[in-house]
């Protein structure tokens, strides 16, 4: 059922465009199928990691973002993840899962922490978009988690707002010291991870399956975190 509504909407687009003026919009090519919607946390992750495999490999199709979906999606939205994910300019979650217009609801932070607008946000994509997947997603080389490590070791004050990120970023930071290799690794992935744990501890999210994942900037490739 909710399979066809990419369909729907792309017949809906077809329509107005065809009864507007000649000199309107013409067809766009990216515009040539109805994708199907994951309506499960499941299928959702699956259509993440099947998207960024294409990232991953250049085979990007940077679907939905033509002129018909745009109209289609101008009457509503059915988003199917809710990414919560870095501020960093190397990691945008629509282009990284290869996903189009209406796909995602993106949440970025640095470092990905959670504050009340992120939460409230989440919510919102949970509760009142009914979306079936969160995905947290920390990523390599993090310079939220960078400058927290660099906090830790030397004392030195941190600049103004920067301390929020600090302040939650640190404690993973702290769990992991003791750890051999990569410092800065482990603490994204621990922060990663609690971030996801804590998402997954509040019933307002009860009705979404809750993910964390990597993302590698060297391979382009997302790994679910255990
Ligand atoms: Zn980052």
């Amino acid at each position: 059922m909710a399979s066809n509504r990419r369909a729907f909407l792309a017949a809906t687009a077809v329509a107005a465009l065809a009864a507007a003026p000649a000199s309107a919009a013409p067809a766009d090519p990216l515009e040539t199928t109805a994708r199907p919607r994951p309506t499960t946390a499941r299928a959702a992750l699956a259509e993440l990691l099947a998207g960024n495999r294409r990232y991953a490999t250049g085979g990007s199709r940077h679907p939905d973002e033509g002129l018909l979906h745009r109209h289609a999606l101008a009457a509503g939205q059915h988003p199917f993840a809710v990414v919560i994910g870095c501020i960093d300019s190397r990691v945008p979650p629509e282009l990284v899962f290869d996903q189009g217009l209406g796909d995602l609801i993106c949440i970025r932070t640095a470092g990905q922490v959670l504050d009340e607008a992120v939460l409230a946000s989440i919510q919102y994509g949970v509760q009142e978009l009914h979306v079936p997947l969160v995905l947290v997603l920390g990523h390599e080389r993090c310079g939220a988690v960078a400058a927290t490590l660099d906090h830790l070791r030397t004392g030195a004050p941190v600049p103004g707002h920067l301390e929020l990120l600090v302040d939650e970023i640190a404690p993973a930071a702290l769990r992991t010291r003791h750890l051999p290799g990569d410092w800065a690794e482990h603490t994204m992935r621990a922060n990663t991870v609690w971030v996801r744990d804590a998402i997954r501890a509040d019933s307002a999210f009860a009705a979404a399956t809750v993910t964390a994942a990597r993302f590698d900037l060297d391979t382009g490739l997302i790994s679910v975190l255990p």
